[in-house]
Parts: structure tokens; C-alpha cells; sequence
């Protein structure tokens, strides 16, 4: 006898439940059993009974939320499947930041990947998505329309460094969330052979020597504090600060600062413009267009379900290839990480 998909999964307020395993995956309210995919604040909640993730989103959970990080924690190795009551687990990596994982679930013999966020580009700084063969694949589609198209990371990198070399007595303040993304863009500038010191908020200091400690080089990094009297001179140098700094107007009080977003959407001329940004950088975590399409087309899975983001596009695209398609409408994810 088939199951059913939903019998497997299923869409509800709380996030999705595995009504065979009693768990949920990535859920937005505290549950006795949570499945994290990865450390982004709008997926990994505190107050949860029990968290199943890899022993980094873990690591990464304890320190973002400290003593609010309460439940029982069970770390899980990419590839080995987990039994939770009539359920098989297993995790994936989806190349999304350190430790980011795809779950499959498996109910009589049939199987869905719930991946999370997940990009295919290369990142120095997260383990690369590995596609898992499943009867459903349910995506992201954060840049789920065909204009979104990421430009390779090295050239954005260029403009950042053709910048500095324009504008040596101008501080570049590059705004890039605190969880992945600042972390990669420090790698990428290092991997084009910039090596003097590179200054970042206190807001990223627990994280980035978090990757060190796992093993992802970052270079020289040194704390961007503007104390009184400080005699530290910003000019030329490269500051990196979460995107909250920004609205707190930390970024103006560098000399001149020329301020930088790193993120997929500022491909967006308007959204850069919004927030005042002179250097865009077309830095995603997610996959564009392409990405997203050439994942489905691999996978070949029989049904495809698409949450957060532009998800009728992509819902269109996979019944115009012969792939049974349908939105699934979660609510309460920001991607924090985009
Ligand atoms: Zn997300
Ligand atoms: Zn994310």
C-alpha cells in the first residue's frame, strides 16, 4: 500500500509534522520534537523538547541562544539514517552555511526531502549540497523567478577590491548577516590574496571563531570598535557588521565609510537604494533561477513542494516540465540569511 505524502509530511501552523515520528521540521513555536535544518534564527528556535541537527547547527543553536537553549540534544552524523518511530531520518548537506543539513524522511518505502535552505554555488565555508534521490523535493524559492540570476562570487569580490584601491582613504563597511554570509565574505576576499587585518562588529565575533574552530581559515580579523579617543584610523580598511549595525547608524561613524550590502538581493536596484547601499554585492546563499530549476531537473522527483519565497513561479515552471507541483504557504520564515 502507497502512503500518502501527506501522510509523511504535512504542511501545519507549527511547521511541518511527521505524523509517523511525531517531529517537526524546522518549527516556528516550541515543540517537544524539532528537526533543525540549519542555525538561521528563522528555522533553528529556541524552546523546543528535543533537537535533532548536526552537531555544528547544534553548536551553533548553543551559541546564538545560550540559557534559552533548553532542550535535549541529539547530534546527527550527514548520511546515517536516524529511526524515530515509524519514521527513517537522514541528513544531508545543502551547502547553505556551516552545518547546514536537508532532511529525508522516509514512511513505507517513500521518501521526501525537505532541503531547507540550500544553494549549489561553490562556498569555501559550508559543506556542498549533496541532491538526495526522493519521490518529493521540497525547495526554497527565495530567488524563484527567472530574472534572479547571482553572478559568480569572485566578481563581485573584484568590484569590492577595484573599490579599495579607487577609494584608499574610504572605511568599506560591508553589511552581511551575521550566520554564514560574513563568514564567506571574509573567505572570498582572503582567497583573492587580500591579506592585512579585516575589522568586524562585535555581533560576529562568537560566529567567525566559530568557523575557525572548524576549520575554515578567516585570516587576521580584529574588533571594529570606535572608542572615544580611539586612534585607530579606518581609512582604506575593509569593516564587516551585520545588517542591524546599519540601522544603527554604526556604519557612519567610520571616515567616509563606503557602505557595501552582500546579499542576492541586491540584484535589486531598489532595495540597494533603500538602504543607502553605494556598493551592492550580488552575494547569495540561495540558489537563483537556474540553480533551483537544474536541482528539480536532477533530482527528477514525482511531486515538488515550494515554500518561502516567489513560490508560483516555480510551482508554473515544474507543471510546464511534467512535475506535479504545489505551493505549501509556511508562514514565519524570513531567511534571515539571504
Ligand atoms: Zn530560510
Ligand atoms: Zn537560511
Amino acid at each position: 500500500m502507497n502512503m500518502r505524502f501527506d501522510e509523511i509530511l504535512r504542511p501545519v501552523r507549527e511547521g511541518l509534522y511527521c505524523p509517523a515520528g511525531d517531529f517537526f521540521i524546522d518549527p516556528v513555536v516550541p515543540v517537544p520534537r524539532a528537526l533543525v535544518t540549519h542555525g538561521h534564527a528563522d528555522h533553528a528556535r529556541p524552546g523546543h523538547g528535543a533537537v535533532m541537527a548536526t552537531r555544528r547547527t547544534l553548536d551553533i543553536m548553543a551559541l546564538r541562544y545560550g540559557q534559552d537553549f533548553t532542550g535535549t540534544r541529539d547530534p546527527v552524523e550527514f548520511g546515517t539514517p536516524r529511526r524515530i518511530g515509524d519514521a527513517t531520518v537522514s541528513f544531508h548537506p545543502a551547502g547553505h552555511v556551516l552545518g547546514s543539513a536537508q532532511i529525508a524522511v522516509e514512511v513505507g518505502g517513500r521518501r521526501i526531502v525537505a532541503s531547507g535552505d540550500y544553494k549549489r554555488t561553490r562556498d569555501a565555508t559550508a559543506e556542498p549540497f549533496e541532491p538526495v534521490p526522493c519521490d518529493v523535493f521540497i525547495t526554497e524559492a527565495t530567488f524563484g523567478l527567472p530574472v534572479f540570476r547571482h553572478p559568480p562570487g569572485r566578481h563581485e569580490i573584484a568590484k569590492l577590491l577595484a573599490s579599495l584601491e579607487q577609494f584608499p582613504e574610504r572605511a568599506h563597511v560591508v553589511g552581511a548577516y551575521a550566520l554564514g554570509k560574513a563568514q564567506r565574505v571574509i573567505r572570498m576576499i582572503r582567497d583573492e590574496g587580500y591579506d592585512a587585518p579585516i575589522f568586524i562588529h562585535g555581533a560576529l565575533t562568537r560566529l567567525c571563531g566559530f568557523y575557525e574552530e572548524e576549520g575554515i581559515a578567516l585570516g587576521r580579523l580584529e574588533p571594529a570598535t570606535l572608542e572615544r579617543g580611539a586612534s585607530r584610523n579606518f581609512a582604506g580598511a575593509i569593516v564587516v557588521g551585520p545588517p542591524s549595525a546599519f540601522a544603527d547608524r554604526w556604519a557612519r561613524r567610520f571616515p567616509d565609510p563606503l557602505a557595501c550590502f552582500a546579499s542576492g538581493w541586491m540584484q535589486v536596484r531598489q532595495r540597494a537604494r533603500q538602504r543607502g547601499v553605494e556598493l551592492p554585492l550580488i552575494i547569495s546563499d540561495h540558489c537563483d533561477w537556474d540553480e533551483l530549476t537544474q536541482t528539480i531537473r536532477e533530482i527528477g522527483p514525482e511531486e515538488v513542494w515550494v515554500t518561502h519565497g516567489r513560490e508560483e513561479a516555480l510551482v508554473r515552471w515544474c507543471e510546464l516540465e511534467g512535475i506535479r507541483a504545489r505551493p505549501l504557504h509556511l508562514v514565519g520564515y524570513e531567511d534571515e540569511g539571504e
